[in-house]
């Protein structure tokens, strides 16, 4: 059994950031990490994964980017690369090939079971990553046994998967740029859109995101917005230089369904949703970009000229076998998941309770939430905040104790 004052799980970049801001706090700890560094970008990302986010917006506590393309985009072996830059920038204390099996109160602390040992620690900093589990819906199940069925996160490339048309479920970013790759490797791609968030890559002589960065979109807290907003889709965008809206697939050749409703002997059945969910993105870039022009000073103009998605409603239903469908890939989104957590922090559907990443539990904290308190979580460049906060959060804490 080996004691330590902070144990964070998972050497993502999240991990490492707070891992940074203990460094510097002069805070004792062990990064604990079951795979590689940066273990999901080397995994669970395809062959062709580009970062949809400008390198200059991987920004970390202490770590910026410092290759010869800030404007450019990762590839997921370039940011793995980033990431071990970043961990031998302060020597990160990090144990991998490591499984946490549980965590547990104990007098003082925690408990934590690994695969490889026992620690104790006054503190634990979950940072196992937002995207641990694949949400596939129910209806999966319903779906012909000899069908192919992936996720996002386990497709790897076009000649990876059987001969045959492909049905790509969700058109976030995920789900659009690979709904693309298939499509120009000339396969018959069927998309089935729900609500999602349209932008477009370039915006008055600016990538959106440096547009997002400077209106403070991406700092926007979870209190300042509603619920609803804290579950926003990722953005059909894509790093690899080609626009992956609906519009734009539509002219490659993609057909454009509404939701996937259900499953049905071979069949599949889609909502008739598609206009409506296109005219709330619609909608929604609009007024993004009308904030933009209210920023730029530019008064009301560029916004008002983008043209709306115009999609075509798409097909109601489709028999899987008739179109010729080997293939379903879900890219509806994923959770997280504690399995081995055995604190009373989780909601009724799995979630952490938490503000701000502080959860009721003393000493145990989390990052890498979705909308942990400002938008910008969502993405790498947002954890340099959170870090920050819970080192503070957890030195003074560590601080009273000692005290009381
Ligand atoms: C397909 C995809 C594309 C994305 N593209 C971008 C982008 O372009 N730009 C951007 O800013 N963001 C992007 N994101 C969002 C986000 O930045 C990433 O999801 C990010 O990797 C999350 O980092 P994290 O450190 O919170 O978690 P992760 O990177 O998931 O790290 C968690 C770590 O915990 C480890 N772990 C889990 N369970 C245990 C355990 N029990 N014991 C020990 N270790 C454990 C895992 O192995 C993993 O290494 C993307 C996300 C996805 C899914």
């Amino acid at each position: 059994m080996s004691s330590i004052h902070t144990v964070v799980i998972g050497a993502g970049h999240a991990g490492l950031a707070v891992s940074r801001c203990l460094t510097d706090r002069g805070v004792e700890h062990v990064v604990i990490e079951r795979g590689r560094l940066a273990e999901r970008w080397r995994s669970a990302r395809w062959e062709s994964f580009r970062m949809l986010t400008p390198n200059w917006l991987s920004r970390l506590p202490g770590w910026v980017y410092r290759g010869g393309a800030p404007d450019g985009f990762m590839t997921a072996g370039e940011f793995v690369r980033h990431m071990e830059g970043y961990a031998a920038s302060f020597a990160a204390p990090v144990l991998d090939q490591t499984t946490v099996t549980e965590v547990r109160a104990v007098a003082g602390g925690y408990l934590v079971r690994t695969d490889r040992g026992c620690w104790t620690a006054a503190n634990v900093v979950i940072a196992t990553g937002y995207h641990a589990r694949a949400r596939v819906p129910g209806c999966a199940a319903a779906l012909p046994v000899g069908l192919a069925q992936l996720t996002s996160a386990a497709y790897r490339e076009p000649a990876g998967l059987p001969a045959g048309g492909v049905l790509v479920v969700g058109a976030s970013a995920s789900g659009v740029q690979i709904a693309d790759e298939l499509r120009r490797a000339g396969r018959e791609v069927t998309l089935a859109v729900g609500r999602h968030t349209r932008l477009p890559r370039r915006y008055r002589g600016r990538d959106i995101f440096w547009w997002l960065d400077r209106v403070g979109s991406l700092d926007r807290t979870a209190d300042e917005l509603p619920e609803r907003a804290h579950a926003e889709p990722s953005p059909q965008l894509s790093g690899a230089g080609r626009a992956v809206d609906l519009a734009a697939l539509a002219r490659r050749g993609v057909t454009l369904a509404g939701r996937l409703a259900a499953v049905e002997r071979g069949r599949v059945r889609f909502a008739d949703d598609l206009p409506a969910t296109t005219a709330a993105a619609d909608a929604r870039l609009r007024r993004v970009l009308t904030t933009i022009d209210g920023y730029a000073g530019a008064g009301a103009g560029a916004a008002a000229m983008i043209r709306p998605a115009t999609v075509t409603p798409g097909p109601r239903g489709l028999d899987l076998e008739r179109a010729g469908i080997g293939t379903v890939i879900w890219a509806t989104g994923f959770r997280p998941s504690y399995p081995w957590l055995n604190v009373p922090v989780l909601d009724g559907a799995g979630l952490l309770r938490h503000r701000r990443g502080v959860t009721a539990a003393p000493g145990l904290y989390a990052i890498g939430l979705r909308f942990q308190h400002r938008r910008s979580a969502t993405y790498v460049d947002g954890a340099r905040h959170d870090a920050a906060f819970l080192a503070d959060h957890l030195a003074a804490h560590h601080l009273a104790c000692r005290r009381a």
